[in-house]
């Protein structure tokens, strides 16, 4: 494990990567599902939770699977995705699947509700397929999003202006005008609105921001360089506030053209560790990754 460092102050950020028009929301591919999947196993080869990402990775799979079949309820999609990975999954998952499948609709639905906004049981007989539930939402409300048209984005919207969602990642492109341009990656229907750079999505605080990646301990960043000013950032970073004290994972394809906003979240969640023993809190929520209540 290496510590982080920052890499580059919030203040050494030009104003010039700051474009003029005010982007829109963008929907993601439609084999967004699969794609993730592709970059999770990617990521797995070598990484020290090998086995959670690929257990992440045929999850993604059978949500693609479901993301294109028809639409159905929070049960059905649970049943499908449930029978789907029954081989790959720990006993202890099944086991709470099947708990979760013999609520009544009503149960079911009032869980899914909390689950979307972050509120879930963090112990209890459900807790450990909880992920699994909110993969199924994950894949039914990107199904459903898709098919609606694209709201005009407030400024600073702090959850997703399509669905209501909690934001999962900050992602870092390349804007049509070939200006940096940053998005907040929705956690439910996985569409992306625009956000203005070097800004706290959780209070709205533009100073003070601090960015760590994991960097080796050798690491000797090099002199600015205002041509390339992105050369020195990491393609995984956290922006932690010094106002509010919550860090959200920021998600860079400018470094890695390959990146993606779940995967990559979920193959750095070391950097959360470290962020969360310097005092920041998560600000962005993975379906897939749902922490629950510290051992005593
Ligand atoms: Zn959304
Ligand atoms: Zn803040």
């Amino acid at each position: 494990m290496t510590p982080t460092q920052p890499l580059l102050p919030a203040e050494q950020i030009r104003a010039g990567d700051i474009p003029l028009m005010s982007p829109s929301v963008l929907r993601p591919p439609t084999d967004i599902f699969s794609r993730r999947a592709d970059r999770l196993l990617r990521l797995a080869d070598g990484h020290a939770m090998a086995d959670f990402l690929r257990l992440c990775a045929a999850i993604c799979q059978q949500q693609q699977a479901l993301h294109d079949a028809s639409r159905l309820d929070p049960r059905a999609a649970l049943e499908k995705l449930a029978q789907a990975l029954q081989p790959q999954l720990p006993a202890q998952v099944l086991a709470a699947s099947g708990a979760l499948l013999a609520l009544d609709a009503a149960a079911l639905s009032r869980l899914a509700e909390r689950l979307i906004n972050g509120d879930y049981p963090v112990d209890g007989p459900l807790f450990a397929a909880l992920p699994l539930l909110g993969a199924a939402l994950q894949a039914q409300a990107t199904r459903s999003i898709r098919q609606r048209p694209l709201p005009e984005p407030q400024s600073q919207d702090s959850r997703c202006p399509c669905c209501g969602g909690l934001p999962l990642a900050s992602l870092l492109l390349r804007g049509d005008s070939g200006h940096a341009q940053r998005y907040v990656v929705c956690s439910m229907c996985s569409h992306a609105w625009p956000l203005g750079r070097v800004r706290c999505l959780s209070c709205g605080n533009s100073r003070g921001l601090s960015y760590y990646s994991l960097a080796a301990l050798d690491h000797v960043p090099a002199p600015p360089d205002h041509q390339q000013p992105h050369r020195e950032r990491g393609a995984r970073e956290v922006e932690a506030c010094g106002e509010c004290h919550g860090a959200l994972k920021q998600i860079s394809q400018l470094q890695d053209a390959d990146a993606e906003a779940c995967a990559d979240d979920l193959a750095s969640l070391a950097l959360d560790l470290l962020a969360g023993e310097a005092g920041f809190g998560r600000i962005g929520f993975n379906p897939l990754f749902l922490p629950g209540r510290e051992p005593a």
